[in-house]
Formats: C-alpha cells, structure tokens, sequence
C-alpha cells in the first residue's frame, strides 16, 4: 500500500513515521518542516519562529520526547506573566500581585477566583453556541470581563475574539489546572524543538512539493498515484475537494510574529506580558524563561494574530518600526537591538468561533481519505504540539486498523 502524507507539521511526521513501519510512505511538505513548529537556525543555535513551550498535562508530547532520547533536554520552569494597564506593566503571577493589580476592584476579583473554580464544574460542551462575550457578561460582569478577559481574549484572537464560543473559554480554563502559587510551570526543549522535528523526520521520505490532490479512479499527489491520503494540512488549503469530501469549512485565524535578538533585557523578570491597548497582543521573552548564555543575547518575540486576509497588509519594515516605536515607551532601548525577523502563518489556528464543535474534523473521512491536524479533537480547546502529535498518532491507528491490520 502506498501512502501520501500532505504537511511535515507535527501531525504529518507523526503519523508518517508510525505507518512507514507499515508500508510506503511519502511526506509532501510545501514550506518549511516542522510547519508551525519550525525553527530558524544560525551558526550557534536554533530558535522556533514563532513561541513555544508546553504544560505538564501534555503527556503524550512528554511520553514521545522520552521515547526519541530527548527527554534529558526537557526543562521546567515557573515563569511570571504580566499584565499592561494604562501604559504600565504590572506582574500577575502571584496571589499578591493579583490582589495589588490596580486594574480591578476587590469585589471583581473575587467574581474573578469564583468564575475560575465554578468554571472547571460547568459541562463546556453546553455552551458551544453562546459567545465568550454574552457567557462572560452574565457570569462575571462587564468591569471582570473588559478589565481581565479583552486583553487575554484580544491577544489570542486578535480581531476574531467577538466570535469565539464559551465553551472554548470554560474548557481552557478546566485544562489549565497546574498553575503554582508562584507563578505558571513551562516546559520547553532545551536546545529548541526543532530536535522534536529532526527526531521524527528520520527515515522519512519528504518530498518539497506543494501537494495537487487529485482523483482519477484513485488519489494522485502531482502526477504520482497513491492508495490513500492522510491530509495533515489546514483544512482551508484543501480548496474545492473540502466540499466534494463533505467537510466543513472552519475559519482560521493568522498570526504575525517579531523575533528580536537583543544586547539587554525588555522586561527584567516577565516571561509573557499581554497588552490591552497595543496593536500587538503579547511580548514573549523566551530568555526570561531559557537562560541567555544557551544563545548569547537576549530573545524576545512580539506576537499579534489577525485574519488571512490581512496578514500580509503590512512590511515587515513598517511592523518592525512600529511596534519597537510602542516598546521604547516600556522602555525597550532600541538600539540594543541586534536583529529581527518577522514571521507570518496565513493559518496558524482555527477560531474557536460559536458552534465550532460541530466542525471539529472526524480522522476517516472515507476509507481512502484521512485528515489530522488542528481540527482533530485532541486540538480542542487549544491547539498544540501535543494535540497536533496525537492526532498523528490517532489517525495512523485509525488507517492501520482499517487496512494494515
Ligand atoms: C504563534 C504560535 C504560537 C504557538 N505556541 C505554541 C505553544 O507554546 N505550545 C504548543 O504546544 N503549541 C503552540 N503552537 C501550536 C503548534 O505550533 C501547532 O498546534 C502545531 O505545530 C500544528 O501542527 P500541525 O501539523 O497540525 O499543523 P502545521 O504545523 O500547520 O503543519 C501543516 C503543514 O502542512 C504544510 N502544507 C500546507 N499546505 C500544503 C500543501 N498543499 N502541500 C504540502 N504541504 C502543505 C504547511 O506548510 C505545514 O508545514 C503555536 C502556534 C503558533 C502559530
């Protein structure tokens, strides 16, 4: 049996590597391996394009480091996050710090620490159809929700947080469970992820081709034929066939990330900082998480998320300009700066809009066409690594239960 994988993302290698012990295998991957979780490499060190770290409940990522060797290089650390309010930037990684926050009342903050306890007892799934803002309003109030949530929703979403469902909020805040008084605990890779990527590329058969799926009589990738395909990349790349195959569309947002080499610190101590009137969403300082000696500067990533019609809007310059223009009023000293890059995902993340749970993309679509990646349900409520590698390994299990067995 000859099998096509379209996307050598985190799913697409999963599940490449688990059925080429089975039968033939090709990867076509048309940018970069590794998709979202790729990395840029200098002479010294490679660092992911855009954020990455995970949690503690990310078990199957955890399990699947330690099977490839890697889990020596794993690292945990309490990170701090912060929080910007008029101007200022305040850290809100401890129940002190919380209660100092000036940006709410104290009777706020209480509706906010009852909100998160009652939250992890409601059933998410009933709340798919109502937005995150009308759930809000009713359970916490407009001052909670404006003070606290727009900032949090607004740097996740961007210009899509109005259409996002309360089911996606009630069930992260359920999955969030491992915060410690001192602050969130992260993992991350030592030495980047891009060993994950080179891990699970081994052996492989990757082709660096945009994939053609077409259908004459069976499935063709460019020309070449195939028995099945297990299509790993974003479901609004698939085009005409979505409809033809019956799956629903899903509205992706983008994302447009600043990566920053720095002689000095942004922040002394803050790993994630969201700001609530910036055209930005966060500041991601990845050495105030990692130590800077394992890079020799300092590392800072300035994310925003917007809509695949406007991703492209703006240069690279002029995004540059703009927002260290709006960092040097927090004190960033921009002649510190030692170089950037800017980089761009058309689709970096489905919108958790209102009814989304009714899109959420089965793995057998028919039995010669699978699909896994971020619209599988182990993406949900949050796409990641972990979920993306599951998915992979989930629909390789699928396919090889349905013809390798
Ligand atoms: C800004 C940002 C921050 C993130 N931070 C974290 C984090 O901290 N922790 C975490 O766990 N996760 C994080 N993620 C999410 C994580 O990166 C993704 O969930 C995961 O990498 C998705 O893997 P995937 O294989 O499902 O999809 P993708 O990575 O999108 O892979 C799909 C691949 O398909 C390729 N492709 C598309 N069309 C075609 C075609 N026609 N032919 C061939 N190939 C094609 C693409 O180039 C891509 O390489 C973040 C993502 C972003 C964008």
């Amino acid at each position: 049996m000859r099998i096509a994988v379209i996307g050598a993302g985190l799913a697409g290698l999963n599940a490449a590597r688990i059925l080429s012990e089975y039968c033939d295998v090709d990867v076509y991957e048309s940018k970069t391996v590794g998709g979202l979780a790729g990395s840029v490499c200098s002479g010294r060190y490679c660092i992911e394009v855009f954020y990455h770290h995970f949690f503690r409940n990310d078990l199957y990522l955890i399990g699947l480091l330690k099977d490839l060797n890697l889990r020596n290089r794993v690292v945990w650390r309490v990170v701090k996050v912060g929080q910007e309010y008029r101007g200022k930037i305040y850290s809100l990684s401890t129940p002190s710090e919380i209660l100092f926050y000036p940006g709410m009342g104290f009777t706020d903050k209480l509706r906010l620490a009852l909100f998160t306890l009652n939250a992890k007892k409601m059933n998410y799934r009933e709340f798919d159809e109502i937005s995150v803002i009308d759930g809000l309003k009713k359970d916490v109030g407009e001052n909670v929700l404006n003070r606290f949530f727009m900032p949090l929703l607004r740097s996740k979403f961007g210009e899509n947080y109005r259409d996002v469902s309360y089911a996606w909020l009630l069930a992260r805040v359920s999955l969030r469970g491992n915060r410690k008084l001192r602050g969130e605990e992260l993992g991350y890779l030592r030495g980047g992820f891009q060993q994950l990527v080179d891990a699970l590329s081994e052996d492989l058969t990757i082709i660096n081709e945009g994939a053609r799926i077409t259908r004459s009589g069976g499935w063709e990738v460019n020309g070449r034929r195939y028995d099945v395909v297990v299509y790993t990349a974003p479901i609004p790349e698939l085009g005409d066939l979505a409809a033809g195959l019956g799956i629903k569309p899903v509205k992706f947002q983008s994302s447009i990330c600043l990566l920053m080499g720095m002689k000095e610190e942004f922040h002394s101590s803050l790993y994630w900082i969201n700001y609530e009137s910036e055209p930005f969403g966060a500041t991601i300082e990845h050495t105030n998480f990692m130590n800077p000696d394992d890079y020799g500067e300092h590392l800072m990533y300035v994310a925003s998320y917007t809509t695949p019609d406007r991703v492209f809007e703006k240069g690279d310059e002029d995004i540059f300009r703009r927002w260290t223009g709006i960092l040097s009023r927090y004190g960033m000293n921009r002649e510190k700066i030692k170089w950037w890059r800017v980089f761009r995902a058309k689709y970096s993340g489905p919108v958790y809009e209102k009814g989304y749970m009714k899109k959420i993309t089965p793995y057998r679509v028919r039995n010669d066409f699978y699909i896994a990646g971020m619209t599988s349900m182990t993406n949900y409520p949050e796409r990641s690594m972990n979920g993306s590698l599951l998915a992979g390994k989930e629909v390789a299990e699928t396919l090889i239960e349905d013809h390798l067995s």
